[in-house]
């Protein structure tokens, strides 16, 4: 019993919040916020809301009275240390809260660059609404850019800036775009598709400085020796979750914080969720942080469910979506590890699917304009089933068959 006190008002902590009433959770509730603004969504940041013109409000998941509606306590702060013994959260603002049970929703931050220069205003990162609207101002006075990191906010920003009109080169230290996530059919695709649509793509190499004059931002030197000229920087090469308020106050912390398959860290009273907690999983074996709407809120979910009196591991099935341009990529499952890929459907016609074996085993799969392939895939793991390498491959073969 007692208050549950959330830290962070992201995806993950809003859920908290919002799923604990739903389940007719009657005490205390603090949503402990530090971003001035009420809690919101974060993909469209570096999709539709970098592009368009609405205001902050459209990218609300409620309006300011459902939280008083609730009785969901926004606390405008951060949160600072933990007072573990004595069950209290202490505020940067001298508060202290109270609490009975403990959720760690921190997210994670941008990796910063490590380069002189890197702090001047012409040099952005994408990760708050902040972000956003301070890349929405700019961009309009801005002729060229370059992105450094071909991740998926690296792509979505950088298809983005060449609809609106400003030349755009993306560096990227691996072979290939979104290496580390997908396939090297749907990289391929995505590294022709951006070209088509006049992006320049560096692959192999890194920014090794950026130059300036003045304050402002001139040009940005490659590790091949060459030299782009540019008036604004965009970085996007990873995040770092945010373990620290847990590993201050003694809690297992590494590669994110610590959590078992109920999402429970060290100390029975604190649990951690979505971009910050490295939790077990026995469906995939070992641990797995991951970095996704799905992931943060599902695990709000469960652990609201547990709060509750509903105590079940976590074990929902990953899912997962970026835009660029004209494209939408769907992927259902965890492809990491796989060993053959099959395509369903015809990359040139624009719609395909990467199927993901490890041997006979279906892992995931990755949709490209093909949103039917992504809820079937998302069906079928749900129904822990699979259909072969040649089904897949054959689109003859009705996909609806393998879910009756
Ligand atoms: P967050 O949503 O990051 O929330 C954590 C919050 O905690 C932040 O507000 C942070 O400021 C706050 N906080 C941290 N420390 C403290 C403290 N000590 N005290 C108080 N508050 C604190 N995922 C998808 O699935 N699909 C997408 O298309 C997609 N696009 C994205 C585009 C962008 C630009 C970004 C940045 C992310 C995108 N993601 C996408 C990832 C997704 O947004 C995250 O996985 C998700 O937001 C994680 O939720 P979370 O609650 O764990 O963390």
């Amino acid at each position: 019993g007692g208050p549950v006190i959330i830290v962070g008002a992201g995806h993950g902590g809003y859920q908290v919040a919002a799923s604990l009433r739903q389940a007719g959770f009657a005490e205390r509730i603090c949503l402990i916020n530090d971003e001035a603004h009420l809690p919101y969504q974060r993909p469209p940041l570096s999709k539709a809301y970098i592009k368009g013109s609405a205001g902050p409000e459209s990218l609300m998941f409620r309006p300011e009275k459902f939280y008083q509606d609730q009785k969901i306590e926004l606390i405008d702060g951060r949160a600072v240390s933990i007072d573990r013994a004595g069950r209290k959260v202490l505020l940067a603002s001298g508060e202290t809260l109270p609490y009975g049970h403990l959720v760690l929703a921190t997210g994670a931050r941008n990796r910063l660059l490590d380069l002189p220069n890197a702090n001047l205003p012409d040099v952005k990162y994408l990760r708050i609404l902040d972000d956003s609207e301070a890349l929405r101002r700019i961009m309009p006075s801005k002729k060229r850019a370059v992105i450094i990191g071909a991740g998926f906010i690296g792509l979505e920003f950088a298809s983005t800036a060449r609809i609106k009109g400003l030349e755009v080169d993306v560096l990227e230290l691996a072979p290939r775009v979104m290496a580390r996530a997908v396939t090297s059919e749907v990289s391929d695709y995505f590294q022709a598709r951006h070209r088509e649509a006049g992006i320049r793509i560096h692959l192999g190499v890194q920014a090794t400085s950026i130059e300036a004059e003045g304050g402002k931002v001139t040009g940005v030197s490659l590790s091949d020796g060459r030299h782009l000229p540019v008036d604004l920087v965009v970085v996007g090469v990873g995040v770092l979750p945010n373990i620290e308020l847990a590993a201050e106050a003694g809690l297992p912390a590494a590669a994110g914080i610590i959590v078992d398959e109920y999402l429970a860290t060290a100390d029975p009273d604190i649990s951690a969720i979505g971009d910050c907690a490295l939790f077990a999983s026995p469906r995939f074996g070992g641990s797995l942080r991951l970095e996704s709407v799905q992931n943060a809120t599902d695990h709000a979910r469960c652990l609201a469910a547990r709060l509750t009196g509903d105590k079940k591991p976590y074990d929902s099935h990953p899912w997962f979506w970026s835009d660029q341009g004209d494209d939408k990529l769907q992927i259902a499952g965890l492809t990491t590890g796989y060993d053959r890929v099959v395509l369903r459907g015809d990359p040139a016609k624009k719609a395909f699917s990467a199927f993901c074996y490890k041997g006979e085993k279906l892992l995931g799969i990755e949709s490209i304009n093909r949103a039917g392939d992504h809820m079937f895939g998302r069906r079928l793991q749900a129904m822990d089933r699979s259909i072969t390498p040649e089904q897949a491959a054959d689109e003859s073969f009705d996909l609806k068959s393998a879910l009756a």
